[in-house]
């Protein structure tokens, strides 16, 4: 597809500058894509320069941690903190601790994140954070000692109305609850300066299901609106068994579908009459387990060793497919399959766990594609929850919080659509409407706040 010309000089230039950082591209490649159209009818951008300054982070941090393990030894890792934008408000996203987390993906999951945020409808600018850390295997003693000297460096940098780190992959309540000892320790504040904390410490009730259920929930209006079905019946295939794809497959089941996959770093498994969630959740929340363990517990099913590839996870015929592990888990032959088996909707749990080609592909072939930064904006959108009963001093019900979350999925799928009907390829195209129905906030907040 040609592009508009201010948006392909500006998509060049970036593609230089940010040469070896292959995320970072490729997610600006798909932002600057879709806002194309949008772009070629506001020529203040071009002479505001918005775009380039839309792309810049505001602050790109990377320190040093040091810590020392059971055995004594002192270890290094790298810490990063984007501050990406602050248009619509304080910086806001997730912390990941993954031995692949370095300055592409952390800049790649900021940007974002920055749209994301501003499609929840409340005020939060756009940040991410992590570490090169790897918690597996770790003892409770050094994941604690790493959080501590993590935030010993990241506390100079965030506070409730400047920058609010929450977890990501490998972050969950555990390191949260290290994160915020740590801070409250060295700054003697006691503030709503992370969320996804723990409710007896100023922690949301539905926080932990946030992710996996705004999902369902943005999925099942767009099945209704675009398809006219929902999710009773149909079989669900769901990467991950993390915080987001056991919540999804919890709320999934609830409204009637059938989740007959899941899977891990190391394999997957399969379940033709439904997954037993209550023996995941206890090997992956309780005990940190593998599920390689499922079978031999559940007494059913199978597993298969590897995740990916012509016999990965994604070979399984479904009904509907839920990416909730890691980015850049489907790729054009995977897409191909899906295809191929009859899947009729895909919505991102994970961020960009499609490639480029996996989405076009999708969309062509009349398959609702639902964007991480819409689908699974409620992990988001509950943190913002959760800094509204900090600053109030309150804790509303999981009711309460559950059907403000309900609400804004459906917004999130509605103000995209809107968008999709005007500026997207197809109606399959969320991507497209996602992305403007993002931007068009935080740019005309840019835009009137001058330079
Ligand atoms: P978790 O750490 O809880 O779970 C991640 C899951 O994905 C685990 O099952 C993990 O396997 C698997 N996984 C991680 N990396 C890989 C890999 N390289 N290959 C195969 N499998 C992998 O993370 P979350 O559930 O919190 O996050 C999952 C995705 O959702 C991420 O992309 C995250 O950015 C995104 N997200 C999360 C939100 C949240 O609220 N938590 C909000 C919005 C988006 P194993 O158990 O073997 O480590």
């Amino acid at each position: 597809m040609e592009l508009h010309k201010y948006t392909k000089e500006v998509l060049e230039k970036f593609l230089v500058a940010n040469k070896g950082l292959p995320e970072y591209q490729e997610a600006a490649t798909n932002i600057l894509t879709s806002l194309d159209k949008y772009i070629a009818e506001h020529p203040e951008f071009e002479e505001k320069s918005l775009l380039e300054r839309f792309l810049m982070p505001e602050r790109f941090i990377q320190f040093k941690v040091l810590w020392t393990d059971d055995s004594g030894k002192i270890q290094v890792n790298n810490g990063y903190r984007v501050q990406y934008n602050s248009a619509i408000g304080p910086y806001k996203g997730g912390l990941r601790f993954h031995p692949s987390v370095n300055e592409s993906i952390i800049k790649f999951l900021g940007l974002e994140q920055t749209l994301k945020n501003s499609l929840t409808t409340l005020n939060m600018g756009g940040g991410k954070g992590g570490s090169d850390f790897d918690p597996k295997g770790k003892s409770d003693n050094e994941i604690m000692r790493f959080c501590q000297s993590f935030m010993t460096e990241l506390y100079k940098y965030i506070g409730p109305n400047k920058d609010v780190p929450a977890g990501d992959i490998g972050v969950g309540g555990r390191e949260i609850g290290y994160f915020f000892g740590q801070y409250k320790r060295i700054t003697g504040d006691f503030s709503g300066v992370l969320t996804g904390k723990g409710l007896s410490f100023g922690g949301s009730l539905a926080r932990k299901e946030a992710t996996g259920y705004g999902l369902c929930y943005y999925a099942s209006e767009a099945l209704s609106t675009i398809l006219h079905t929902d999710f009773k019946g149909k079989k669900v295939v769901i990467s991950g068994s993390g915080n987001v794809a056991i919540y999804a497959a919890e709320k999934a089941t609830a409204l009637g579908a059938t989740v007959i996959a899941l899977s891990d770093s190391n394999g997957y498994i399969v379940d033709n009459n439904g997954i037993d969630l209550e023996v995941v959740k206890q090997i992956k929340e309780v005990e940190r387990g593998r599920l390689s363990s499922y079978v031999e517990r559940a007494g059913k099913g199978s597993y298969h060793a590897g995740t990916y590839g012509k016999e990965g996870i994604w070979s399984i015929p479904c009904g509907i497919a839920l990416p909730c592990a890691t980015q850049n888990e489907i790729g054009l032959d995977d897409a191909k399959a899906l295809v191929a088996h009859g899947v009729k909707a895909v919505f991102e749990g994970a961020n960009m766990p499609s490639s480029s080609e996996a989405i076009e592909y999708f969309i062509d072939h009349e398959v609702v594609f639902g964007p991480a930064k819409a689908a699974n904006a409620g992990g988001v959108a509950v943190s913002g929850l959760e800094m509204a009963q900090n600053s109030e001093r309150l804790s509303w019900s999981f009711e309460e919080v559950d059907e403000k979350l309900h609400a804004i999925m459906k917004e999130i799928f509605a103000n995209g659509y809107k968008h999709t009907l005007k500026y997207g390829k197809n109606v399959y195209d969320l991507k497209t409407g996602s992305d403007i129905a993002g931007f068009e906030k935080v740019a005309e907040a840019m835009l009137a706040q001058g330079i």
